[in-house]
């Protein structure tokens, strides 16, 4: 099947396109240079065409994602569809944890075509691909979570890399799993115990491994895997008065290991996610301030990092993290429900509601150095623009933070009339003047963040032989000027006119219109020397007996769940 859509305004800086006027073709669900004038044409004169947007982290199936629905069923209220026989669409319901369908709806409303769940117990990771599979149009992956494993705490206590590696081989095959992720390693197993550890130099209680030693051997385990994605960090003490220490000091760790992968076009050692929760100075919430500048300032001035931001929208919303002993905090700071789980052997979670509101001086400041690091960050090829969803905020905001960013004047507003005046206090947002152009929030959202996922020789772009995935806005760069017309790039944004998924029109008008369309599940298959692996899951099927309630056999995910498999490989130890 062969498709046009001609005359769009095109955005796509992997190949460095800045609003030309070009056609975009389309063959057998790829981007191709042209196609027969039988093709079927879409006309989008005077919009922007930009490539499927892609989502690096956000939170959207598993355990914790479930446990937040069923928590939280006053959510439900806030954004609820019944089903649309026209089109039809499922009924689903959830405003900041919508249920799977309406997930799948509402990020391809908006344009997104991809979307990373960053954060996947393996121990649970059955669940979690049987929610993706139920998430309509995204194509999709999971991040399993690493950094309070128990094999990989004593095989990195002991520095042997090479059976780590094989270890981390296995439990990316065994859980389907994309990328490695670290969230407050060490930490959450403390909490196990009760504790948490503080820095990266303390160590686990009943093991002889610290937060820097994890995060070091797990970036030499992912380059020596040759993965597409680097590790994937979610740094110690995040939400602490003063952390940015921590969090320049994790990020310089890595540092120095050679870029490795297999794949993609990656050349960085390290993704910081939601670096707004990791940017605060001051030494108590009394006197808590943004140090946002000077994270921003370690990024601009080193290449081995990116970063995302966890941008505070100021909604009502539901935390959920695998930073269990943050969650206790927040629940004791805020007094509002708290739900808690530890997963045996690999991590833990916790799920707490939270208000943030613009007339308080906190989420006040925590909205102005998400909007800072956005704006300090000099380059747009090292940021994602993420909310951490639904931690800062639900995805479906993205429009409007793309407006706050685009619009000095939108920002204005909100410090002057909406937003407690310790966000101008406490941070330097009110002397940044810098709006981001439409090329810059195409690569925020697209560019960058399949660039280093790994997944940029067929996503983040329109250049041929990329998967056809093309959103298509009804606004015209010629006549809008998103720095006065704030609420249209906003309104524009939220839903796009066209949405193509895979060559297949999946949106029209703002509408889902063909909610059957299947996402791929994207996993790294890697492979690994046959000695130290069957050394090492000879070890993890000893210890499965010792320790799991579960049977070695009934781990691993089975094909089977898989709708549409698509294995990314990696090469050898
Ligand atoms: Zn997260």
């Amino acid at each position: 099947m062969e498709r046009i859509i001609k005359n769009g305004v095109v955005y796509c800086p992997l190949n460095g396109i800045n609003g030309e006027k070009m056609d975009i073709s389309i063959k057998d669900g790829k981007i191709v240079e042209s196609v027969s004038n039988d093709a079927e044409v879409f006309d989008a004169s005077g919009q922007i065409v930009m490539p499927g947007a892609v989502e690096v982290h956000t939170h959207i199936a598993g355990a914790k994602v479930n446990v937040g629905r069923m928590l939280r069923p006053e959510d439900s209220k806030k954004d609820a569809e019944g089903t649309i026989e026209s089109t039809h669409c499922r009924a689903g319901s959830g405003f900041s944890v919508p249920s799977t369908n309406m997930t799948g709806y509402r990020y391809a409303q908006m344009g997104y075509t991809t979307a990373m769940e960053a954060a996947m117990p393996p121990l649970l990771a059955r669940h979690t691909h049987e929610e993706l599979q139920a998430t309509p149009i995204l194509d999709h992956a999971a991040f399993p979570l690493f950094g309070n494993n128990w094999f990989v705490m004593d095989y990195l206590g002991e520095g042997d890399i090479e059976s780590c590696a094989a270890y981390a081989s296995w439990l990316l095959k065994a859980t389907k799993g994309f990328a490695i992720k670290i969230v407050n390693p060490c930490g959450t197993e403390a909490w196990g115990w009760g504790g948490n550890v503080h820095g990266i130099h303390d160590t686990a209680p009943h093991f002889k491994v610290t937060p820097a030693e994890m995060i070091k051997g797990l970036a030499e385990v992912n380059e020596k895997l040759r993965l597409p994605h680097s590790i994937h960090l979610h740094c110690n003490d995040l939400g602490h008065p003063g952390n940015y220490e921590t969090t320049i000091e994790s990020f310089e760790v890595p540092k120095g290991i050679k870029v490795n992968p297999a794949t993609g076009s990656r050349d960085t050692i390290v993704h910081g996610t939601h670096v707004q929760y990791h940017s605060y100075a001051g030494t108590s919430w009394r006197d808590f301030e943004s140090a946002a500048d000077k994270v921003a300032d370690y990024v601009n001035k080193n290449d081995h990092i990116t970063i995302d931001i966890g941008q505070v929208t100021l909604d009502e919303t539901t935390t959920m993290t695998a930073d269990g002993p943050m969650e206790y905090d927040l629940h004791s700071l805020n007094g509002l429900k708290w739900a808690n789980c530890d997963v045996e052997m690999e991590t833990g979670s916790g799920v707490v509601p939270f208000i943030y509101s613009a007339k308080a001086p906190v989420p006040a400041v925590q909205w102005a150095i998400g909007m800072e690091l956005s704006l300090l960050v000099k380059d747009t090829a090292k940021i994602c623009i993420t909310t951490d969803s639904p931690n800062a905020g639900p995805f479906t905001r993205y429009p409007r933070i793309f407006a706050w960013l685009m619009s000095n004047q939108y920002r204005e507003d909100m410090l002057e009339n909406k937003l407690h005046k310790w966000a101008q206090k406490r941070s330097s947002i009110a002397t940044i003047d810098r709006e981001l152009s439409f090329y810059e929030i195409a690569q925020a959202t697209r560019g960058t963040p399949a660039k280093v996922l790994g997944l940029s020789d067929f996503k983040g772009h329109l250049g041929a032989g990329a998967d056809a995935d093309v959103a298509v806005y009804n606004m015209n760069p010629a006549t809008i000027d998103p720095s006065a017309d704030y609420m249209a790039i906003e309104k524009g944004f939220q839903k796009a006119s066209m949405v193509f998924k895979d060559g297949e029109l999946a949106v029209k008008d703002g509408e889902v219109i063909n909610p059957e369309l299947k996402g791929k599940t994207f996993w790294a298959d890697t492979q690994v020397e046959q000695n130290p692996y069957n050394a090492v899951l000879k070890e993890v099927e000893r210890q499965f007996i010792k320790y799991y309630s579960i049977g070695f056999d009934n781990y691993p995910v089975e094909d089977e769940y898989i709708l549409k498999p698509t294995p990314i490989n990696g090469v050898m130890l």
